[in-house]
């Protein structure tokens, strides 16, 4: 994988964009998704759709929409104990509004802590079950002395709207699609999800300014679950466009690489994502399928079996400032994010190119000399493996065959391949399989 000039840049200006994005209380609907969504619209042209609460989406419904403007617990003396405006973590995402007095016993069933790490705020929500709740560190709650506390939530939970954005790229081919997911209902936490949100974008643009791309890009970025089973069921007809897809997040941090296969568990996108990871040479992880985990769940549901996989660096859960306020902006780096970033450019390269070509002149090699693609003389090192994959695309290509397969067999670089393809194309000997 080639660390370009560009790559470096774009991993400071992603890390950039996720110091825009990370103070904004987001969630599965309200104005943190909005605010989110036009942040990303200077980056990208993409498109806001606005479902209304109510609207029945297969098993579940839209929900109300959630807002909030301050929350805090206030002591008997006025001092606010726990303030939102210091972390929009503190406050149980989707907490109905509250405003009274109560007693220490009442307002401990309503916190939220992490004992394990007495310093870090645990992140939690409550969508669909209507409650409210404060969420500190374990080092506040055990300090909390016995008192009448004033809880104050200024929130609204009200019909309204589920908000998500979409961004499509067209290529030449605009029947095949490739899905690129993103959730972005989490507030201020960084590698889960903001990562995810600023490498799908700045991949968008990046696709965006190519000239020749065969397959098209359809970019979401949707709130967890609820996002894409309503995009799923909105779009139900289309979904068989989808020829390859990933689900992107948690691609901040130091960690390697780790790809979640589809269910199918032998789809193109499985095979392409393992040959681009075996090839950046650094340690990386590739688990089976399993019904648990982000919005490959959804698109991975039996009815759909849909082949997309979950490209992450370290996975959900298997990091301690998973889902706590230590997610925060220390946690993810530019550097990390500009090599996830090169890594997902590299998977679609290799998508791109991976095509099925036939032979067309099958019985015995044809004449490479008389048409200029045999040289005798031997040369470079780049020259001859470039002879030799003209010979094994010849050999190999009789529309069984996949560029990444005869890589995989010859040994031999899929960006090689591809260049030899070209030429034995323009002599006339290669033609792209369309079956
Ligand atoms: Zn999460």
């Amino acid at each position: 994988m080639k660390k370009t000039n560009d790559i470096t840049a774009n991993g400071e200006e992603m890390n950039s964009l996720i110091r825009r994005l990370y103070p904004i209380c987001r969630s599965i609907t309200g104005n943190g998704v909005r605010e989110t969504l036009s942040i990303l619209q200077e980056t990208i042209s993409l498109q806001m759709h606005e479902v209304p609460t109510g609207t029945n989406v297969f098993d579940w419904s839209v929900p109300k929409e959630w807002n909030i403007r301050d929350a805090y617990i206030m002591n008997s003396a006025g001092e606010k104990i726990v303030d939102f405006k210091a972390s929009n973590l503190h406050v149980l995402n989707y907490s109905m509004p509250i405003h009274r007095k109560v007693s220490l016993a009442e307002l401990k069933n309503h916190l939220f802590t992490l004992p394990e790490t007495p310093d870090w705020i645990p992140y939690r929500t409550s969508y669909y079950n209507e409650n409210w709740g404060f969420c500190i560190p374990y080092t506040t709650y055990k300090d909390i002395s016995d008192d009448l506390y004033d809880v104050h939530i200024d929130s609204t939970l009200e019909d309204g709207h589920l908000t998500y954005g979409e961004f499509l790229v067209e290529g030449s081919d605009r029947q095949r699609e490739v899905l690129i997911s993103t959730h972005i209902c989490h507030p201020s936490l960084c590698n889960d999800n903001l990562s995810g949100i600023a490498v799908a974008a700045f991949l968008a643009r990046h696709l965006s300014q190519q000239s020749s791309l065969r397959y098209s890009y359809r970019f979401l970025f949707i709130p967890g679950t609820i996002g894409s089973i309503t995009w799923l069921s909105l779009n139900e007809k289309n979904v068989t466009r989808i020829n390859h897809g990933l689900v992107a997040t948690c691609l901040g941090d130091t960690g390697r690489f780790t790809y979640k296969k589809s269910r199918r568990g032998d789809a193109e996108i499985d095979d392409v994502v393992a040959y681009v990871l075996e090839n950046t040479g650094n340690d990386y992880k590739i688990v089976d399928f399993s019904p648990y985990g982000y919005d490959e769940r959804q698109y991975c549901s039996p009815g759909f079996d849909l082949p997309v996989g979950c490209l992450t660096r370290t996975t959900h859960g298997e990091y301690p400032q998973y889902h706590t306020s230590a997610d925060d902006l220390s946690f993810v780096s530019s550097g990390c994010l500009g090599e996830s970033l090169a890594l997902y450019r590299e998977v679609i390269n290799v998508l791109e190119k991976n095509r099925t070509y036939l032979n067309v002149n099958q019985k015995c090699e044809p004449q490479l000399g008389r048409r200029g693609l045999y040289k005798s003389t031997g040369g470079a090192e780049q020259e001859k493996n470039l002879q030799l994959g003209i010979l094994w695309l010849l050999n190999m290509s009789d529309g069984k065959h996949t560029l990444l397969e005869i890589a995989q067999r010859s040994g031999l670089q899929c960006e090689l391949l591809s260049e030899a393809a070209c030429l034995l194309k323009d002599a006339g000997l290669l033609e792209e399989s369309t079956s």
